[in-house]
């Protein structure tokens, strides 16, 4: 059943009438005949709505920090914080030297009744010479909890002092888990962090290679990060850094000698990009390396960017011998894929990024939307200039940086940015609403009962989301693929990754179980028999 908005108002009717006012803003019907359709985003959630976001923590050590693998990051708080992220997301890492890869380890303070009383500072700082005598790690990263900022302990100060004892960088991050309204504040303020007291601390002046890049927002969740160094090496990039998956310290604080950065999760990173060209000189420009298509259009962009004509052929080289690979692979698993529709519910790009390689199946995306993403990544740069901060998100710090002056040095001149801007997104993107089509849903902050009442009108048959609203759809007879862990498979990007997919969409589909959820009791009886009229003529 396709939705117009007579069907939508019945749905938010369901809503007391001031929730009802606020969900209307955060649902649009794609409509292409309106000039514009806005989007209300990154706003307060409503208390009890069961919504399915997360904390500034969460953004900040959980999604942007936590993959460096040679740092170890301290948990400043109560246990639960530290323990619910230990080893959830799948960032993999791997590290030539063991001794320098922390990434299995979870390190907290662990704050008792005592801490939050008399203040936690003595504690942290005790915790950092532990760790240095144990770990020797090449930074410690320190992330604050909620209770960290209500009772004032001075995280700045403990870094500082620490920094000066033991001569390693030890950074610390503001990102109480009540700040802002998402993880999207916590990007934000590692964002801030990073080009504060990580990028440019190098002594790199040059690149060490051709095409130095680096790769923003890929946090190499199940292996995607290798897949597309695996390709980029191959046509013959310099990947100087990944932000910031299996990435390290070491490797950041060079990421100023790029020559392009590379955005893959606009959402959380975009902060850095922007900071990048204004400090160094240095443009982004938006890939995607999910879907095959994608990655093709990524690659041929980045070939553009540099324009020499050697990368331009190996680049076709690469992608040639890589279409001629997958294409009979994803041929077979289309077949079972053809003509099915989806829900793409995921955090701040994925949303968009996956709906490319549910079409390359013959899947229809019905439903897409983002948990925390902003106006921008929904209908395009082009907006930021109109979004108004509100008092939950004024308190996030903006940084502003200004060109360096020994390292600052435009990598192509004005005029070839302005011919290449025509052609490629450098340092634009779009948003997802655009590609979507007309009559799909749009839904920012989905919660369990819209995601109810949209499954019950759309009958989708695969829902793609989380760990927390999975096993309500698949109790529904749906198939739901995890987007954020990939159901503990993956990679599924780049070329690889979109066999990984298709093959595990596929499996979903034709697993037998489907067929087994409605007793044969419900459709058909278990006993026959026949009550002869009259009784038995024996008796
Ligand atoms: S909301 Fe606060 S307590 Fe909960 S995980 Fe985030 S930082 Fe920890």
């Amino acid at each position: 059943m396709a939705i117009n908005q007579k069907v939508l108002e019945e749905l938010l009717n369901q809503y007391p009438s001031k929730v009802k006012r606020n969900r209307k803003k955060h649902i649009i019907i794609k409509d292409s005949a309106l000039a514009r359709q806005e989007i209300e985003a990154n706003t307060r959630t409503i208390p009890g709505i069961i919504t399915n976001r997360g904390c500034a923590f969460a953004g900040c050590k959980g999604v942007v920090l936590g993959p460096l693998k040679d740092v170890i990051h301290i948990v400043h708080g109560p246990i639960g914080c530290a323990f619910y992220t230990w080893g959830a997301r799948r960032n993999k890492a791997k590290s030539e030297d063991p001794t320098k890869n922390f990434i299995n380890y979870c390190v907290s303070t662990d704050m008792q009744e005592s801490d939050i009383v008399f203040g936690g500072e003595k504690k942290l700082a005790r915790m950092i010479d532990e760790v240095m005598e144990i770990f020797k790690p090449n930074a410690i990263f320190i992330s604050a909890t909620c209770p960290v900022g209500l009772i004032g302990d001075d995280l700045q100060a403990v870094a500082k002092a620490a920094q000066e004892k033991h001569g390693i960088p030890i950074l610390a991050f503001n990102c109480e888990g009540y700040k802002g309204v998402s993880q999207s504040a916590g990007h934000h303020i590692a964002n801030n962090g990073l080009m504060e007291g990580v990028i440019g601390q190098g002594d790199w002046e040059e690149a060490p290679g051709k095409y130095p890049i680096n790769i923003l927002g890929e946090y190499n969740i199940g292996g995607d990060s290798w897949e597309v160094e695996r390709i980029l090496k191959e046509i013959g990039y310099t990947v100087i850094a990944v932000m910031t998956g299996d990435g390290s310290y070491e490797e950041l604080k060079n990421a100023h000698v790029a020559e392009l950065n590379l955005v893959q999760c606009h959402r959380s990173i975009n902060y850095i990009a922007d900071m990048l060209e204004t400090k160094y000189g240095t443009p982004w420009l938006k890939v995607n390396f999910i879907g095959v298509q994608a990655t093709i259009d990524s690659l041929r962009n980045m070939a553009l960017y540099f324009g020499d004509p050697a990368l331009i052929q190996k680049t076709e080289e690469v992608i040639a011998r890589e279409l001629a690979r997958v294409e009979p692979i994803l041929g077979q698993y289309k077949k079972i894929c053809q003509g099915k529709t989806a829900f793409c519910f995921v955090g701040g790009s994925r949303g968009h990024h996956y709906q490319g390689l549910y079409a390359e199946l013959g899947i229809e995306t019905v439903l897409a939307g983002y948990e925390f993403a902003h106006r921008d990544d929904y209908e395009g740069r082009d907006v930021i200039p109109e979004i108004k901060l509100d008092a939950d998100t004024k308190n996030i710090p903006d940084l502003h940086v200004t060109p360096d002056e020994r390292r600052f040095r435009l990598k192509i001149s004005p005029e070839r940015m302005e011919e290449l801007k025509k052609k490629i997104p450098l340092r634009n993107y779009k948003g997802m609403n655009i590609e979507m089509k007309d009559g799909s849903i749009i839904v920012d902050d989905l919660n369990h009962f819209e995601t109810e009442e949209f499954i019950r009108l759309l009958k989708p048959d695969i829902f793609s989301s989380g760990i927390k609203d999975k096993y309500v759809v698949q109790k529904m007879g749906i198939p739901s693929k995890q987007l954020h862990s990939y159901d503990y498979s993956g990679p599924y990007a780049g070329f690889n990754g979109a066999v990984n997919f298709a093959r595990d969409i596929a499996m979903a589909f034709t697993s037998p179980t489907w067929n087994f959820i409605t007793p044969p009791w419900k459709n058909e009886p278990l006993l026959e028999g026949t009550i002869a009229e009259g009784g038995c003529s024996e008796c």
